[in-house]
């Protein structure tokens, strides 16, 4: 069956397997020209103009969902941006109205977060992914070039309400561009925004399909050393969308220890970095209880300081 509206399934590693629903079917409209994005550059819009209708869309899910009755989530994206479809919280209720047990997930760049009628309808998703590109409004103009009427400020005051109402998974992105949101000044202002906004998982990823403009992306081994310049209380995920190169770091079992009581990692993440045999070593630890997992965000995450930072929290 062919459907306008509805996308997929699509297989995640993030997320499980996705049905994804299109606000803005054929044509980007977004309040943001990020630098890396995947559709083609195009003139930021304050509003989706011929959106599809709540009827056509949940006729469409509806039948989707018999269709393919195997996926973990319903994801509600856009070709830019899907907090500017005009019946959002109309919306989002039909697709709670038969979701049929699925969980559902937005995947929104943020700019509308300061609204409390949008804060109120994210709450309804079971999942949250907000982008964060930047700390600074310097590096958010440059980077993301939103229209003139959205201001960082505001999103980062906007993310920390939502958090305070909001009891589902709240998923932070961060799409590292070299020489723009890399830097010393960013990752500083990073550190000392992100430990006050409490997102379950924080995703820090980079550029891997081709840019809208010419920018580099970072390979996994510079995202890791950047990954590690983050406060180590954050829960920073390395999201490299392909494991695009051969693992060659050989790490002693102290090594292990100590990359992973800095930085928690997923299992790609650790499968990324290590070569075989510190791969052996990393089982033999874990088979040991020197290493712990984590459930954070919908994904398990091996650290070694765990319950040191329970300790700490409870004391
Ligand atoms: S917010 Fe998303 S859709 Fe909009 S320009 Fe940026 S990457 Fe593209």
């Amino acid at each position: 069956m062919t459907y306008r509206t509805i996308f997929g399934p699509i297989p995640s590693r993030r997320f499980g397997t996705s049905l994804g629903i299109d606000l803005s079917p054929g044509k980007k409209q977004c309040n943001y020209d990020c630098l890396y994005c995947e559709l083609a550059a195009a003139k930021p819009v304050e509003s989706i103009e011929n959106p599809p209708s709540v009827e056509e869309v949940a006729g469409e899910l509806k039948r989707a969902l018999t269709e393919h009755p195997d996926i973990d989530v319903i994801t509600v994206t856009a070709n830019g941006e899907p907090t500017l479809y005009p019946c959002f919280d109309e919306l989002i209720d039909r697709i709670d109205a038969i979701k049929n047990g699925y969980k559902t997930l937005i995947l929104s760049n943020a700019s509308t977060i300061d609204r409390p009628d949008i804060q109120k309808s994210l709450a309804k998703f079971d999942m949250v992914k907000l982008s964060l590109d930047c700390a600074t409004p310097q590096c958010f103009k440059k980077l993301d070039r939103p229209l003139s009427n959205v201001d960082l400020e505001c999103i980062i005051e906007g993310i920390r309400q939502f958090r305070r109402l909001y009891k589902g998974g709240l998923i932070l992105e961060i799409l590292m561009v070299k020489g723009i949101n890399t830097t010393e000044k960013e990752i500083d202002a990073f550190n000392r925004i992100l430990p006050t906004l409490h997102a379950d998982r924080i995703d820090i990823g980079t550029v891997d399909r081709p840019p809208a403009y010419p920018i580099e992306p970072l390979d996994y081994r510079s995202l890791h050393a950047i990954a590690e310049k983050f406060d180590p209380k954050l829960p920073i995920h390395i999201a490299a969308r392909h494991k695009t190169e051969e693992a060659q770091n050989s790490f002693s079992e102290s090594e292990i220890l100590s990359t992973l009581a800095k930085r928690p990692l997923t299992k790609v993440d650790i499968e990324t970095l290590f070569d075989t045999e510190t791969m052996k070593r990393f089982e033999k630890l874990l088979a040991e209880g020197k290493i712990e997992k984590k459930e954070a965000g919908n994904l398990t995450f091996y650290g070694t300081a765990f319950s040191k930072q329970k300790a700490k929290k409870s004391s």
